[in-house]
């Protein structure tokens, strides 16, 4: 026996001498690569295999536009940074409805993560793998991978942090309508998008069949998006220039059969804009003849029909070829786990302070769709506020002594410039005057006239929309107080803390709207900036390619991007049906 495992060392040793250099690296790699495989089968090696010792470990869950935003932007050699994302890649959202209908192909959009980081020095890890369960208490997180990699064979894993940086997004909301989830499409995903542009060239294709009576060809060709925001609407105007622009000429004896319809809840599509560009885009489609329904409320959906509800015609049961939901985002299962073990449970969404820390819980911060900042209010802290400013406890604030703490007021609770501006206010003293009814200048005031002339500030808390531009924003601001946590330990750059003693160590977040953009199709885009500054049109059109191609995440991407646009032009969209 034993000679025998001696000749089979011997043997062993004697083909590695023999074998060419290259593929004994590649026989060391399989080696070093199985070894780590191996070790990291067991949670407790996971857990030692991991950091690199003295620096804080930093777990972000996510890869979407908050993860990537802060990935980006993290000092890599300050910590040690581990990514968890069920995808190992970045998704450029906006452009998402383009893949529908092939103007855009789906590669184009995506950045794999690993390229973010690969131009960087430092430390970095990624899984594969689902975040299932946070535990803020052993300060871990439960996962899960598609490959059963470990001794049980189900793929779960554990990972410890020192700082948990939660940016998970949010999932399709569907309001528990039956049949939803069968039926429907949803577009969240590039895998959605590639499916969506599948089933349209496929309800083509069907309507398109020998024997088929009229009603089946117009009810295959019937393609109905339910959500009237920004997304449903993008999805509609792209749809009907790829059928008017591409597959009219590749279809022309069904083409008479197309109907597009968006059907939304409420009175109007694109609330969320100007009133002008609702307007217009109301009046577009119904030039388009894509068929607006306001005031239906989908109920259920089967594979054959829609039935919606309105006060004037009672429910209505239709039938489609394809179904788009598209009605806004709810809460991911493993937050609402989350909200429930650090006492949000009565809350529908996660709520973070303004320096985006989980409220409830000790390094854990939230950014991006799967959490809000709930703003402090000014009248809950109004008596703490006083206490601050009335330094030397006299019982009244002077003007002088207001103005010391002025800025930090400012900082802290933006609702009280929003407030100042919106009632076009010059500064705080046209606050205090206002308050007194008498228009003339308080030299000194008392507790209760602080309270009645902050009254009403609160009027102006904003909850931040669920977008793009804020997620990115708040990943780089989150990085950015990261790099500097030593220098800000020493050296704060905070307000003052009303209720605790001394500075925050950093500013709190604050967002900059850029404006937003809402594609229409047929080359109109519709283009709203803070303020009041609205434009429709085709030079928009042409602003909105460039932002989005500069707003790429790397020169691959842009370029890939830009030349679908240039494909689309010379040779209209892709209508395969792969
Ligand atoms: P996401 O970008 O959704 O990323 C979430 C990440 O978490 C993903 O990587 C996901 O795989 C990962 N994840 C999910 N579950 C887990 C888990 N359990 N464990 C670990 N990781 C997990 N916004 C704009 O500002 N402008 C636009 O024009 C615009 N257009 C849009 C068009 C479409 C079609 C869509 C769907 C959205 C659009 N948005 C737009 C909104 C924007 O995409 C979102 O607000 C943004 O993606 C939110 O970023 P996020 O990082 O919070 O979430
Ligand atoms: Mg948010």
């Amino acid at each position: 026996m034993a000679s025998n495992g001696l000749s089979l060392v011997r043997r062993a040793a004697e083909a590695v001498r023999r074998t060419p250099r290259w593929k004994k690296g590649l026989v060391f790699f399989a080696v070093g690569a199985s070894t780590l495989t191996y070790a990291c089968q067991d949670n407790r090696v996971l857990q030692i295999c991991d950091g690199t010792g003295n620096k804080k470990k930093v777990v972000i869950l996510g890869t979407g536009w908050a993860g990537a935003s802060f990935l980006r932007n993290i000092d890599t050699s300050l910590y040690d940074v581990h990514v968890v994302s069920p995808r190992n890649y970045f998704t450029f959202t906006p452009l998402l409805p383009s893949v529908t209908c092939g103007t855009v192909e789906a590669r184009s959009i995506v950045e794999p993560i690993r390229n973010i980081v690969r131009k960087r020095n430092g430390a970095f890890r990624f899984w594969e793998a689902e975040c299932f369960k946070i535990d803020p208490t052993n300060k871990n997180v439960h996962c899960r991978s598609d490959v059963g990699t470990n001794i049980n064979g189900n793929g779960e894993f554990v990972v410890d942090y020192d700082y948990l940086i939660v940016s998970v997004g949010a999932r399709p909301n569907t309001f528990n309508t039956p049949g939803v989830t069968e039926n429907c499409h949803f577009l969240k995903e590039v895998e959605d998008a590639q499916k969506i542009r599948k089933s349209v060239m496929k309800c083509f294709e069907r309507a398109a069949l020998p024997n088929l009576s009229e009603e089946e060809r117009k009810k295959n060709l019937h393609f109905v998006v339910i959500g009237g925001g920004p997304t449903g609407v993008e999805f509609a105007a792209e749809l009907h220039d790829f059928v008017n622009e591409d597959l009219a000429k590749l279809y022309p004896d069904v083409k008479k059969y197309v109907n597009i319809s968006v059907i939304e809840a409420g009175g109007h599509i694109l609330t969320m804009f100007d009133k002008r560009i609702t307007q217009f885009a109301e009046e577009k489609f119904k030039r388009d003849g894509i068929d607006l329904k306001t005031n239906f409320k989908v109920v259920k959906v089967s594979d054959k029909d829609i039935t919606m509800t309105n006060p004037a015609t009672g429910e209505v049961a239709v039938p489609y070829g394809m179904a788009v939901w598209s009605t806004g985002i709810g809460t991911r299962p493993i937050i609402m786990d989350f909200m429930k073990q650090v006492g949000q449970g009565n809350r529908r969404v996660l709520a973070t302070d303004e320096w985006l820390r989980v409220q409830g819980c000790e390094d854990v911060y939230a950014l991006g769709d799967c959490a809000t900042i709930a703003q402090r209010k000014v009248m809950e802290d109004v008596a703490a506020i006083f206490r601050v400013a009335d330094q030397d406890n006299s019982g009244t604030l002077t003007v002088k002594k207001i103005k010391d703490v002025l800025g930090d007021i400012y900082e802290r609770y933006p609702q009280v410039e929003l407030y100042l501006k919106s009632n076009q206010m010059k500064d705080f003293h046209d606050l205090l005057k206002d308050s007194d009814g008498s228009s003339k200048e308080l030299k000194e005031l008392d507790i209760e006239q602080f309270k009645k002339a902050l009254a009403q500030v609160d009027s102006q808390v904003k909850m931040l929309p669920a977008t793009a531009q804020v997620a990115a924003q708040e990943g780089s601001y989150l990085a950015d107080c990261f790099n500097r946590m030593k220098t800000c330990e020493e050296y704060p750059e905070g307000p003052i803390r009303i209720r605790g003693a001394g500075r925050h160590r950093f500013k709190p977040f604050r967002y900059r709207h850029l404006g937003q953009f809402a594609p229409l199709g047929g080359e109109q885009t519709a283009y709203q900036l803070p303020g009041d500054w609205v434009h429709v049109g085709h030079s928009t059109q042409w602003l909105w390619y460039s932002v989005y191609a500069s707003k790429q995440f790397s020169w691959r991407t842009k370029m890939l991007v830009v030349s679908d646009w240039g494909r689309r032009f010379i040779f209209g969209r892709d209508s395969s049906s792969i």
